[in-house]
């Protein structure tokens, strides 16, 4: 059989890249040629500096240590989001959402158990925070990396500047083997069945290939563009449209960063339409204000950002961002595969964008191969990537739909919003009813894509119980775990990790 070999990626950001290594790696030796056009006339969007632990397993599978590629990126570890003044129930006002570990097992089951009760009323705590290794590390503003003596690895992701991350990627594609070609494309020819038979570019090149690989961002040239696959918007259940970016604290030397402590977590705080992240580099920290254009404009924005960060007089760098957020009808669409922004955006409150390109890569590759370099698995990769992007819509709606804030329309609206899937009602009435959430998303037919541990983060989180009960009933079962026993084995664990800045800086 003649296998299609030639793969051609319009685009070079970091799902460009992500794409020409993952492919690379897996498909090299079979003898594809895989090439990337990017245009420096039209630029990477740059922005993105948050991952879920996913990353790691990129890094693991193109065979590149955090030795290697961190440093060059300023990067640093992320234990987790801690979420402030999302709500305004009293005692709830932050929470930490950290990444599940093995480690949790000694400690997760007891909130989960102290939840069911919590939400009967009954007065035992369950604030996720005293629950997680993570959640102390990171107030700790340390590393999540264990000395050796402490066998227990626990998940984390990455803070990075995303166009340094971009340089890095581009580097280790083009020792693959990548072809790498600077132009735009001006033009797209198909062949008369529908399918894209070649790119035309500025310098005169045509680019023909046998499967092309869309990652030119929000534009989606070849997906939306040339194919005209339909876009499915979310702007009914997620508000926000617009970003405005701030970053603060550069460090200039080794000295300035010494003597500063380091967070491990990113910060999302509320805002009045929006909120805010801050995400430490190891010479800076990025700042982003994620709102909707409906409710307030991009001076407002501005300058409301301005005020928190203590920077109204100065004359910082500052980038206004729109957002397109939905999905792409079908990621894979005849012979083209669209991979990052332009197959879709969910906003970044967890970050999720990388994790959605690398699942997609993978999952392409995956359902190609299976498929016999043929497209008999197209329909079963694009539902299962559509059921990736709406379980992580519905959780992100989640932490809108739940607020207390009223001090503005934008928090009031979002709170009355209707506008979510039968899944997040499903969840929403399972946790009023005090039932076991676990079985709730475990039976379920619907699209989970965050653990039953997430969920109860995020709603205990909040701390959307009821009042509880003046009489207490006699409930021996409600204090079955010894919570001084669960803060003692936390606090012993976090001694196993060292300084966040220390280590980075070792
Ligand atoms: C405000 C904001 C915050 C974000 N935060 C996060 C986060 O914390 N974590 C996370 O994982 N993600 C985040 N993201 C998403 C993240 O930025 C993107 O997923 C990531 O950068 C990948 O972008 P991309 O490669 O798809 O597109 P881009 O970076 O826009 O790259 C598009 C490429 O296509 C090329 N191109 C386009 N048209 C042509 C043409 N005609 N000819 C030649 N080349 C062309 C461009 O030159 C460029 O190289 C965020 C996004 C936004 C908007």
């Amino acid at each position: 059989m003649n296998i299609p070999k030639k793969i051609v990626i319009l685009g070079g950001g970091t799902a460009g890249w992500m794409a020409a290594n993952l492919m690379a790696k897996k498909w090299q030796s079979q003898g594809f040629e895989i090439a990337l056009v990017e245009s420096p006339a039209i630029g990477i969007i740059g922005v993105g500096e948050g991952s879920t632990p996913q990353l790691k397993t990129f890094f693991d599978i193109i065979g590149v240590q955090e030795s290697e590629w961190m440093p060059k990126c300023n990067a640093t570890y992320k234990n987790g989001i801690l979420f402030k003044d999302w709500s305004t129930r009293p005692g709830f006002e932050s929470y930490f959402h950290p990444f599940a570990s093995h480690i949790d097992a000694h400690s997760a089951p007891a909130f989960i158990y102290n939840s069911v009760f919590r939400r009967q009323g009954i007065a035992v705590d369950c604030h996720p925070d005293r629950f997680f290794l993570s959640a102390l590390l990171a107030k700790q503003q340390k590393t999540p990396i264990p000395d050796y003596n402490f066998p227990f690895p626990i998940s984390y992701g990455y803070h990075f500047d995303s166009a340094l991350l971009g340089k890095f990627l581009v580097e280790k594609a083009v020792a693959r083997k990548v072809k790498h070609i600077e132009a735009t494309v001006e033009d797209v020819a198909l062949h008369e069945n529908g399918d894209i038979n070649f790119l035309h570019l500025d310098n005169g090149q045509k680019l023909r290939a046998d499967i092309f690989v869309d990652c030119s961002g929000f534009r989606a040239q070849l997906i939306q563009k040339t194919l005209k696959v339909p876009f499915v918007s979310f702007k009914d259940n997620l508000f926000n449209d617009s970003a405005v970016t701030m970053p603060t604290n550069d460090m200039a030397t080794a000295e300035d960063k010494k003597d500063q402590k380091l967070n491990s977590q990113t910060i999302s705080t509320a805002m009045k339409y929006g909120w805010a992240w801050d995400i430490p580099l190891t010479n800076r920290t990025g700042n982003g204000y994620v709102y909707s254009s409906n409710y307030c404009n991009a001076d407002q924005a501005e300058t409301e950002l301005r005020a928190k960060l203590g920077l109204l007089e100065s004359d910082v760098e500052v980038r206004h961002l729109k957002m397109n957020v939905g999905r792409v009808e079908k990621h894979w669409a005849r012979n083209c595969v669209a991979i990052g922004l332009s197959q879709g955006f969910i906003e970044p409150l967890e970050a999720t964008a990388l994790h959605l390109v690398q699942e997609t890569i993978e999952g392409f590759i995956d359902a190609y191969s299976a498929g016999n370099y043929t497209h008999s698995h197209q329909d079963s990769f694009n539902q299962k990537i559509n059921n990736r992007f709406e379980g992580v819509r519905d959780y992100i709606v989640g932490h809108y739909r739940f607020n207390s804030r009223e001090d503005t329309s934008y928090w009031r609206d979002n709170a009355q919003n209707n506008h979510i899937s039968p899944q997040l009602k499903t969840i929403v009435q399972a946790w009023l009813k005090g039932e076991d959430l676990n079985k709730t998303l475990a039976n379920s037919n619907n699209v989970n894509y965050y653990p039953p541990v997430s969920w109860h983060c995020l709603l205990a989180g909040y701390g959307i119980f009821p009042p509880q009960l003046k009489t207490m009933p006699s409930h021996e079962h409600a204090h079955k775990y010894d919570l001084n026993y669960i803060d003692e084995f936390i606090k012993r664990c976090a001694t196993n990790f060292k300084d966040h800045r220390n280590f980075l800086i070792s």
